[in-house]
């Protein structure tokens, strides 16, 4: 189960319908969240992901 948020007044719900002004709850995916985030910190999200991916290899 995951948390979908209303793309109309934001609510938070675990249905699809918004309990509040009954629109349809999206997913409030992390991939959205992270492109705003690539746009503003482009460099500084390249370097993380750099990191990120190392950090995953030496792990295995
Ligand atoms: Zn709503």
């Amino acid at each position: 189960m995951s948390i979908l948020k209303c793309a109309k007044c934001g609510q938070y719900t675990l249905k699809e319908i918004c309990p509040v002004c009954k629109e349809k709850a999206i997913n409030p995916a992390p991939a959205k969240f992270s492109i705003v985030h690539s746009q503003k910190y482009g460099k500084y999200r390249r370097e993380l992901m750099r990191q990120a991916k190392e950090r995953e290899q030496t792990k295995e």
